[in-house]
């Protein structure tokens, strides 16, 4: 059964995508939580962060969320989130890397 993003990924449902490579997509959250709220998701559907995690990728999916980032213009900082399992708030089974931006963040998270 195909994760919600593989289908995001594969068109199936559609989503607002504002980058792709061929190791991942980048499109807008659907409940934005700043003004500015992407998700980056590698193609390959790894769960979580606690997963089999290749180096390679993980450090791909952080320059990627960098140059979000940038093409969004978010010059006064952002913030770059990976949610991971039940108390990490983790919503969707398949790698994201959030990146928020747009406002002041508040800190420590809820
Ligand atoms: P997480 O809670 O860290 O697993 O993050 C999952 C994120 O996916 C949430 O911020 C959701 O708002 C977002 N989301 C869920 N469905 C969609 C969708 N169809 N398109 C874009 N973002 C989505």
């Amino acid at each position: 059964m195909p994760t919600l993003f593989e289908r995001i990924i594969s068109g199936e449902i559609p989503s607002d995508q504002i980058y792709q490579d061929e190791v991942c997509v980048a499109f807008r959250d659907i409940d934005p939580k700043a003004p500015t709220h992407v998700l980056v998701v590698p193609r390959k559907p790894v769960r979580s962060l606690d997963d089999d995690l290749d180096a390679a990728l993980a450090g791909h999916l952080l320059v990627v969320a960098n140059k979000m980032a940038q093409q969004e213009q978010l010059s006064n900082g952002y913030r770059v989130v990976i949610n991971c399992g039940e108390d990490g708030g983790q919503s969707v089974d398949h790698l994201h890397v959030h990146v928020l931006g747009g406002r002041a963040l508040d800190w420590p998270p809820g």
